[in-house]
């Protein structure tokens, strides 16, 4: 999904209000519950294999800027110029917002395209979770959302649950939304279904919080939350067919 325009992550994404592409991603494995984020890279074609890189092979959970894009380099991450992220329509949307000292939700302004992320449980019962974005155009300089905040954006325990959200990140910082949702089943035993209504439907639509959230738990229940008109979203199952769903 990164290698798509389509999508506001890698290729595609949005313009910073200095007319930059600075993205974020993060992955979480829920088996051991080991962790990788990377925030403002610019130039690394694909920021979750980054984010996968920080997990594997340092003592680290989170780098930023030139030092993440340092160890992109000496892992032979491939690299990218500004004309390869280059898209007309996210270009046209941040001439728009520019002017305005906005920073826009991606998925206000056109519900087609947004940050991307994935969730999955295997049959050993492993559960995963990744979420890979530009942030929201016209952002300002060195702004990180909630996108590689591992407990906000991104969550995975093979106890509870499986987690990537999307949204206005601000809201899901303060909200620590993955994480919630994950306590609210470790601690109240909430199902994953419920704890999903109380985080996105209640307690994010209070402090006007707009976006949702992917999530699978460990016996395979998904859910695909939004409190937004739509969320870009898709699921399969063994034996079953796929799922694809835009509005409500
Ligand atoms: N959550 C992302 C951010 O705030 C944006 C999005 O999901 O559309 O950076």
């Amino acid at each position: 999904m990164e290698n798509n325009k389509l999508f506001n992550a890698g290729k595609g994404a949005v313009f910073t209000h200095s007319g930059r592409h600075e993205m974020d991603a993060s992955l979480m494995d829920g088996s051991n519950l080991m962790a990788g984020a990377v925030a403002g890279v610019a130039a690394v074609k694909n920021p979750v294999l980054l984010a996968r890189l920080i997990m594997e092979k340092t003592d680290h959970v989170f780098l930023s800027g030139a030092g993440a894009e340092e160890l992109a380099s000496k892992y032979s991450l491939p690299f990218e110029s500004p004309d390869y992220f280059f898209d007309e329509f996210r270009h046209q949307q941040w001439l728009a917002a520019k002017d305005s000292g906005a920073s826009f939700l991606d998925h206000t302004q056109d519900k087609k395209f947004g940050t991307v992320g994935a969730v999955a449980l295997d049959q050993k019962g492993n559960i995963a979770a990744a979420t890979s974005t530009g942030g929201m155009t016209n952002k300002m300089y060195n702004r990180i959302g909630d996108t590689p905040i591992i407990g906000a954006g991104t969550y995975a325990s093979n106890a509870t649950c499986g987690v990537s959200c999307t949204g206005h990140g601000e809201y899901f910082i303060r909200s620590v939304v993955a994480y919630d949702i994950s306590c609210l089943m470790e601690y109240k035993g909430l199902s994953l279904k419920e704890a999903c209504k109380v985080v996105v439907m209640e307690k994010l639509v209070k402090i006007g919080g707009e976006g949702g959230l992917i999530a699978v738990d460990s016996l395979g229940n998904l859910e695909l939350a939004f409190n937004s008109e739509g969320m870009y979203r898709a699921s399969v199952k063994s034996g079953e067919v796929p799922f694809i769903g835009i509005y409500k």
